[in-house]
């Protein structure tokens, strides 16, 4: 038999009509003999309404109380995704993320998982019910309960997915693809239909929502093919893979990032340094000119970088926009990018290249209108269409 393991969206499972729908999908699933494996979000907006709650009580909520409370959106998920299935003669179970072993570090709100102990969900397949699981959390090495960072359901469906040795892993969302840039920033997008690993975690490094970068760097390590599709539909979707069976093309998306601050420093003290190491993911780039460094950073991380400054930086907000592909990150490419920002009279602030893409640093209000410009570029015949 075949093990599937299905990830639904907060968007894709908000709301009773779209929960009985999905249960109908996954009842046939069953009927036709695969086992099945569902993965969720929490619904709509719950997380960020949750946060809000947090913080509205306290600037700097404890760190091991918000992942307890964060956890609460995927429990309604899974319970009235279960409720839904069985109600329809699907039998159905489902677990918190501690239930089914999904152990993690002990860092809340941004926890690693160390390791999947999936005995409890395969006994409950070989029962013959549907396994259905929270997504985004998991229970620490010191016993608590954590999350895995915002949109940590990929993470969940693809570390389920390797403990099981799953034939499919299916990222359902409400997009039916990977999109040449975002389809609701640039309308003449395409939809990709095969993407490597390599160039979907660089897409999502630099602000592509559609996969989590962590599970795509997981699904990676551990060999496991991604299909992300739109929920409720029977058209294709993208495939992210370790070889894409095309041909590579020079350049395969584009990506938008948001809130980064632009740290520079004549000279970097030697503590901040340090701390820049440290932030890993959250660091976007680190560029240096002579004596002068410049940092890109989320906005969210800056607060912790400051502290280990003297003051002597500089702070400017922009935008990223990066271009991905085999050769997005030549002289070339390098060179095209920035006469398509400059051409469409937008400054470019710093622009980094190197292996498979090339990133820009612009103003805030101008990213969207360079996003277009560089897509109108590498995606020439797109202008046709308009
Ligand atoms: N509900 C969590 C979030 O909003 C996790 C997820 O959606 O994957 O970030
Ligand atoms: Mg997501």
């Amino acid at each position: 038999m075949t093990t599937i393991v299905q990830k639904y969206g907060g968007t894709s499972i908000d709301g009773r009509e779209k929960i009985l729908a999905i249960a109908e999908r996954l009842a046939a699933l069953r009927r036709i003999g695969h086992d099945v494996v569902v993965v969720v979000s929490a619904p709509g907006d719950t997380t960020n309404s949750l946060l809000d709650d947090a913080t509205a009580l306290a600037a700097e909520p404890n760190q091991r109380e918000l992942d307890m409370l964060m956890t609460a959106g995927e429990r309604i998920s899974m319970s009235l995704l279960a409720i839904a299935l069985n109600s329809i003669g699907c039998p159905a179970i489902s677990f918190t993320g501690s239930q089914v072993g999904i152990i993690t570090d002990t860092k809340h709100t941004d926890a690693r998982i160390l390791e999947v102990r999936p005995d409890r969900v395969v006994r409950e397949l070989q029962s013959g019910n549907v396994v259905v699981v929270g997504g985004f959390q998991g229970v620490s090495t010191a016993k608590n309960v954590t999350t895995l960072g915002r949109g940590g359901s990929d993470t969940t469906a693809v570390a389920l997915a390797a403990a099981l040795g799953a034939e499919r892993c299916e990222i359902m969302t409400d997009v039916d693809g990977v999109y040449t840039a975002d389809p609701n920033a640039v309308p003449t997008a395409r939809k990709i239909s095969e993407i490597s690993f390599e160039d979907m975690s660089e897409l999502a490094r630099y602000g592509a929502t559609v996969l989590k970068e962590d599970a795509v760097r997981f699904a990676e390590q551990n060999g496991i093919t991604l299909h992300v599709r739109q929920s409720g539909s029977d058209t294709a979707g993208t495939i992210v893979l370790a070889e894409p069976t095309a041909p590579c093309p020079p350049v395969t998306g584009l990506s938008l990032l948001e809130d980064v601050e632009l740290l520079t420093w004549e000279r970097v003290p030697a503590a901040a340094s340090a701390r820049i190491g440290e932030f890993q993911d959250r660091v976007k780039f680190v560029l240096t000119l002579g004596s002068q460094t410049v940092v890109a950073v989320e906005r969210a991380a800056m607060e912790e970088l400051l502290k280990e400054s003297d003051g002597s930086m500089s702070v400017r907000r922009a935008n990223l926009l990066c271009v991905v592909g085999s050769n997005a990150g030549s002289a070339v490419c390098a060179a095209t990018a920035r006469a398509a920002v400059e051409g469409s009279g937008e400054e470019l602030i710093a622009m980094v290249s190197e292996g498979r893409s090339t990133v820009m640093a612009v103003r805030p209000d101008g990213a969207r209108g360079v996003l277009e410009a560089l897509h109108d570029v590498f995606f020439p015949s797109s202008r046709s269409k308009r």
